[in-house]
């Protein structure tokens, strides 16, 4: 479990890396996404989070027309233009448990 301190929001984020190969140079990349941004991260073999820094770009090749994501206390839908609407998550957690059960 690596531990880092997010370079946009501030906010403290664990993250698991399966780390099966040997690291190239050293340190394992990651990109990490976290609530509406995109992190790039470096760990060492020991787990440790060597550096961290905000991916200003991250493009999406033919996006879908939108991309939800629920969360326990809300959802988020994302149209393909980026603007992100809150909605209760409630009904949509409902969809999706008809859907899988
Ligand atoms: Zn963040």
């Amino acid at each position: 479990m690596a531990r880092f301190r997010c370079p946009v929001c501030g906010e403290e984020i664990y993250v698991n890396i399966k780390t099966v190969k040997e690291p190239i140079g050293g340190l394992y990349e990651a990109v990490v996404q976290h609530r509406d941004h995109f992190v790039k991260i470096y760990i060492d073999k020991s787990g440790f989070v060597r550096r961290a820094f905000p991916l200003e770009y991250f493009i999406r090749v033919d996006p879908p027309l939108y991309t939800v994501y629920i969360y326990e206390d809300r959802a988020e839908i994302i149209d393909r233009n980026g603007h992100t609407y809150i909605t209760n998550p409630a009904p949509l957690i409902d969809a999706v448990r008809k859907i899988t059960s």
